[in-house]
């Protein structure tokens, strides 16, 4: 697997080289698409600008232009559909695809080169399966962890999230297919998502939710985004000219694709004025543009620019012009995609508390473990009809996979342990419910079974989400476990001291009974491989090294549009600005469940006192090195974090923010010098009154830590503004 990293480093490194010499060759798709627009009629441009199908834009047989299917997205390659939105090839493995975790669990790694392995085999396998584009990565910052599609997003931090989508997009346009960057923007909420008004604040926009949209366009170079469903202060997102045009096109100089959301058009004489390209799914509001030209109601020009850019799009995955015969093929289902799979999961998973160092298990000295709980034994993709659909109808929308096999908890252990420890499985679904398992009617948790749970050699306690409660369109109702999961570990948690408890799910879940359990695990939604993942784990095969990407709350009032009340159905006003996640647990000094940036390790790692320059001048760059060693006796992997402190802030600023991390591999006792860069944006608000970014001179804090709240050392820096010649 190392030679799997080394590579990605590598093809890293390739994709920049090639994106170079693509913009200078991007003069050659010029002739390609003139050629092609002065040959074709008012009527063949409006037809290729909306969907014909559910996946699928036409093509002009009589020019050669090829019809276009961009596919879901965004952890492997969604089923097949009927255009009536029913999968096809329910009975067979014709469109399966390897099920990676979703992006909650990619976030978890902190790691840029499991981003870029991520996008680079998810991407291979939409060209193998003959697609032209990724609907993904969703870069929209959780706001509430109530979100149905959390477990699409990456956390809740605008600086997390920028780092890790651009080698995430690198990864995916490596293979001649496209990212689209979704869902553009403040799409924050599945709970009337069609109708909702996001009411944000300039200074909100621009620190919080904006970010990761302006990285994966300026630094990620992706090719194409997505318009959301939504309306942001008043205007529907594929109609904001705010958004779309002054913002995305006049600020950001991105000249790619904006595809709307599937139905997500309202008035489509403002959507094309806007900016918006393409309608999706079979679009009944485009086809007027047509009318509209002839009628002089918009200019032709308007039509032009839109089939530029496609074609543009197409000469960019070489599916048309000069570079079109070297178009890469992928591959598909291949062992080498399985094992990024589980490598990926691996890295993700969360050692939440391990007081006891229960963990890792020794799997020699286990004759007999116990395991218990829904979720041990769920799959959580759409299965295959022949061999066992998934246990529910649903799994979870978009972002649905259909692997050829899904390795549950369960089978994991079961492929580790093999025949050497007997494995005693309870899943609550032989009873009603968790609930009934060990109720206060005390039917099953009889003395029998107490005594069952006390001489096992562990018990594995499995709670977590299925996409019944996390999916797309709708939220949550509540951050508590369904199926009395939480009275099942109030019930089982204390009796045996070797008892794990593992939470999956794709956001963050209430643990009322933490104080019950010394040793919790946080995994994931982890695709098709996350069963094997988590045994290596749990087994001490893989040292632990995920890091949350959002603040686990202790409660729900905890979280700021719960405790302002501002999370509502229609008139969305974020009266929170710029204080989510951590910034408003750590500026209120609210304790939470678990802190952003938290994970444990089988080892320790200690950090020395970091050096850097004392002042940090507007026009140059601070490098601050924090030395790092490994002082436990297991190699290990540190996520390094940098938090920065305004000390004296002349306006409301979050009491610290994310700005540098880094992930560094440690033998035990091994020391390394890690080396985070800082730029005034760093040190930056967003000034309304200037329309730019700002930092104030004056004294900041650079925290240095392993969480947000275990910092490790703090230092002081003098900004000084120096005037640009
Ligand atoms: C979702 C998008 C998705 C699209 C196509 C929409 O309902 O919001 O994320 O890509 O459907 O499936």
């Amino acid at each position: 697997m190392k030679k799997l990293l080394f590579f990605s480093t590598l093809c890293i490194l390739l994709t920049e080289h090639l994106q170079a010499q693509k913009k200078t060759s991007s003069s050659s798709y010029e002739k390609t698409v003139n050629d092609l627009i002065s040959k074709m009629t008012l009527a063949e441009k409006v037809h290729i600008l909306h969907g014909d199908h559910l996946y699928s834009f036409p093509g002009i047989e009589r020019l050669g232009i090829p019809a276009f299917f961009p596919s879901d997205g965004p952890c492997s390659v969604r089923p097949e559909l009927s255009d009536d939105g029913q999968y096809v090839n329910t009975n067979n493995t014709k469109d399966c695809a390897t099920a990676l975790p979703t992006l909650s669990a990619v976030a978890a790694t902190w790691d840029t080169e499991i981003c870029y392995l991520f996008g680079s085999t998810l991407s291979s396998e939409v060209r193998a399966r003959g697609k032209d584009m990724t609907l993904g990565p969703g870069v929209n910052i959780m706001r509430t962890p109530l979100c149905g599609r959390t477990f699409e997003y990456m956390g809740e931090d605008p600086f997390l999230t920028s780092k890790l989508c651009v080698p995430l997009i690198k990864g995916i346009q490596s293979n001649d297919v496209g990212a689209c960057v979704k869902h553009f923007a403040m799409n924050n909420q599945e709970l009337n998502r069609f109708e909702v008004n996001a009411k944000v604040d300039e200074r909100t926009m621009r620190e919080i939710y904006l970010p990761s949209f302006e990285a994966a366009v300026k630094q990620g170079d992706t090719w194409s985004l997505m318009g959301a469903y939504n309306k942001v202060n008043g205007d529907w997102c594929c109609e904001n000219p705010y958004l779309l045009k002054t913002i995305l096109r006049e600020e950001w100089g991105f000249d790619g694709l904006v595809i709307s959301d599937w139905g997500a058009i309202h008035d489509y004489k403002k959507a094309a004025l806007a900016g918006c390209d393409l309608e999706s799914d079979r679009g009944s509001n485009y086809i007027k543009l047509e009318k509209a030209i002839i009628n002089k109601e918009l200019p032709e020009s308007v039509v032009d620019e839109k089939v530029r850019r496609l074609l543009t799009y197409f000469c960019k995955i070489k599916k048309i012009g000069p570079d079109a015969a070297s178009r890469e093929k992928g591959s598909i289902n291949t062992n080498e995609h399985q094992l990024a799979a589980k490598k990926i999961a691996a890295e993700s998973i969360v050692l939440l508390k391990n007081s006891d160092n229960v963990l890792p298990l020794d799997k020699t000295s286990l004759k007999k473990i116990l395991v218990i709980g829904r979720n041990a034994d769920l799959k959580l993709c759409v299965g295959i009809a022949t061999s066992g659909r998934c246990d529910l109808a649903l799994a979870g929308g978009s972002g649905e996979a259909k692997p050829l096999y899904e390795i549950t908890a369960l089978q994991g252990l079961k492929n580790a342990l093999g025949t050497n420890t007997e494995i005693q499985f309870i899943n609550a679904k032989e009873y009603s419910s968790e609930k009934a398992l060990c109720s206060a009617s005390k039917n099953f948790c009889n003395s029998e079974f107490i005594q069952k749970v006390k001489s096992a050699d562990a018990v594995l306690l499995f709670t977590g989400n299925s996409h019944v409660e996390e999916q797309e369109g709708s939220d949550r109702l509540t951050l508590n476990l369904p199926t009395g999961q939480d009275e099942m570990v109030n019930a089982l948690a204390g009796i045996n001291p070797k008892t794990v408890v593992i939470n999956q799910s794709g956001a963050p879940v209430a643990m009322p009974w933490i104080a019950k359990t010394n040793t919790v695990v946080q995994y994931w939604f982890s695709g098709q491989e996350g069963g094997n993942a988590l045994a290596d784990v749990l087994f001490g095969t893989v040292n632990p090294s995920g890091k949350l990407p959002c603040t686990f709350p202790q409660k729900l009032e905890d979280v700021a549009c719960h405790a302002n009340k501002s999370y509502v159905d229609n008139e969305e006003n974020y009266s929170e600005g710029v204080l989510v996640g951590y910034r408003w647990f750590d500026s209120k000094n609210i304790q939470p469940l678990f802190p952003f940036g938290h994970g444990l390790s089988y080892t320790q790692f200690e950090y020395g006192k970091p050096t850097m320059k004392k002042e940090m001048k507007s026009n140059d760059i601070l490098v601050v090195k924090i030395p790092v060693t490994n002082t436990g006796n297991r190699e290990g992997a540190e996520v390094v974090q940098l938090y920065i402190h305004e000390t004296n802030p002349v306006l409301l600023r979050p009491e610290q923010e994310l700005k540098g991390f880094s992930k560094v591999s440690l033998k035990p006792g091994e020391t390394k010098i890690v080396e985070i860069q800082l730029s005034a944006r760093d040190f930056s608000y967003w000034s309304v009154e200037e329309k730019g970014w700002k930092a104030s001179e004056g004294k900041f804090e650079i925290r240095v830590g392993s969480s947000s709240r275990d910092i490790r050392a703090k230092e002081e820096v003098k900004f000084v503004s120096v005037k640009k010649k």
